[in-house]
């Protein structure tokens, strides 16, 4: 996927609509999704890399930033290390994902820990390890006090709010007034306990700040990186206090959901940072990104399969296997998170004829468990397939147990161009395993098997 403004990349007059119709065909063709396997999750792994080198050639003119990936956003090992061999760092949030950010091969010198609630255990292994932290508050700053023995290799740094406001999505927005994250820049005396913070420690040498993910626009992300970027100048200016060397400006950038676009770009980005904060690039400070869903949003997708297809009280429902265990967000705020979806036949070829508007549902046992309400799609009938787009951050990487659903397979792929006439048939695809899909003794096990006499009378007598 090239930054443009077309979304497609790769062999050249195929129109955007086909880019994965031939991976849906081998997929189909191979098994990979049918009757015995009714949802996985794809990775486009060329277009992945083209996301990431979109991003550092949009940097390409300030040397030595480290863009991290958010892990959060698809933490899986095999794409974490897909990630480090593109040249990317990793942002990790808890104890889980350093773990697997180090399984990936991430050197520590090029993770960040940004967790929120972060225990002192969490912080003396990063501290040992020596994994940038990001203090989020004046007490786990204290912490780091208590913890930190010197000459630590770790990069340690403040997270601030500068409090410029919220985007459509609440939930998504981390700079509002009231937000958990950070030290609140605006509120009374938050300033001046900053700029003593790092009078008080040689070693504090970094601020940081998110203004927010999906909903919040590029100029309101700017507005926030422009008002930490001025608190490091007040900083650096206070006579002894020249301490601020790096800002790690976090992620978010938005990703458009409604078309193939990638909109807004990493160059739109890089031009709204300059409008708002021209010495941000100066070069007097060293740079940290963490993106997330803006690198893999666009190179995933969901494919499920239809079971059955019904109607109630006037409405057409498709039955299907990608529900709130898999594309949560979406079911649980559909109209904050819509997502488009494909139909295909049973041999993954794309289904034609007049539209219908439908509900896709899924298979959870509550009544909301839907991914989209009235969609005008070809007729679905069982042994279809429907292919949920834009699902390669937050979705089938971030599961939801409910209903002890297994955790769907996830698959990487790669569809080079062959010798075929017509769009998308000349394409050789090759899949690789990412995660298995989660087995029914996986499920029985995770759900305490191994304590199953627990609660009855007597257990602990008989040592259960
Ligand atoms: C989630 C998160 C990110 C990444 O956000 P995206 O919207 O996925 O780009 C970056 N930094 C922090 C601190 C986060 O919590």
């Amino acid at each position: 996927m090239t930054q443009t403004t077309s979304a497609h990349h790769g062999d050249g007059g195929e129109p955007p609509a086909a880019r994965f119709d031939a991976v849906v065909r081998a997929a189909a063709g191979r098994g990979l999704l049918g009757e015995g396997s009714p949802v996985a999750g794809f990775i486009d792994t060329e277009g992945v890399r083209a996301s990431v080198g979109a991003l550092h050639d949009a940097f390409a003119a300030t040397p030595g930033v480290l863009h991290t990936f958010a892990a959060k956003a698809c933490s899986l090992v095999p794409v974490l290390r897909l990630l480090a061999d593109c040249g990317m760092g990793c942002e990790v949030a808890s104890p889980g994902e350093l773990r697997l950010a180090l399984e990936a091969g991430f050197p520590a010198s090029r993770i960040v820990l940004d967790s929120p609630a972060k225990t002192r255990e969490e912080i003396r292994l990063a501290l040992a390890l020596g994994v940038a932290v990001n203090a989020d508050s004046l007490d786990e700053l204290r912490r780091v006090d208590a913890l930190r023995a010197p000459g630590t290799a770790s990069v340690l740094g403040l997270r601030v709010n500068p409090q410029v406001g919220g985007g459509s999505i609440g939930p998504m927005s981390t700079a509002t007034d009231t937000s958990k994250f950070g030290v609140a820049l605006r509120d009374p005396g938050a300033r001046e306990a900053i700029v003593e913070a790092f009078r008080e420690r040689p070693w504090l040498t970094r601020l940081h700040a998110h203004v927010g993910s999906q909903g919040c626009p590029l100029d309101l992300i700017a507005a926030g990186v422009a008002q930490t970027y001025e608190l490091a100048e007040e900083i650096n200016a206070t006579p002894g206090v020249r301490r601020v060397t790096s800002l790690d400006i976090g992620g978010g950038l938005p990703v458009n959901f409604a078309d193939e676009t990638v909109r807004p770009t990493y160059p739109e980005y890089v031009a709204a940072l300059t409008a708002a904060a021209p010495g941000l690039f100066s070069g007097r400070y060293s740079l940290v990104t963490e993106f997330g869903r803006s690198l893999l949003a666009k190179n995933g997708f969901i494919g499920a399969r239809v079971e059955y297809t019904k109607d109630a009280g006037g409405r057409r429902i498709a039955l299907t296997h990608a529900g709130a265990q898999t594309a949560t967000r979406t079911v649980l705020m559909p109209d904050a998170w819509p997502l488009r979806i494909g139909a295909f036949g049973p041999d993954g070829a794309p289904k034609g004829g007049p539209p219908l508007a439908q509900d896709v549902a899924g298979p959870c046992c509550f009544a909301g468990d839907v991914v989209a309400y009235g969609r005008e799609l070809p007729e679905l009938a069982e042994g279809d397939l429907v292919v949920l787009y834009d699902t390669g951050a937050y979705y089938f990487s971030t599961p939801w147990a409910y209903n002890s659903l297994p955790r769907p397979a996830v698959y990487g792929f790669r569809a080079v161009p062959g010798r075929g006439d017509g769009p998308g048939h000349g394409r050789q695809v090759t899949f690789v395993t990412v995660r298995d899909a989660q087995s029914l003794d996986e499920i029985a096990a995770e759900s305490g098997l191994a304590h199953a006499d627990a609660l009855i009378d007597g257990a602990a007598e008989r040592g259960g």
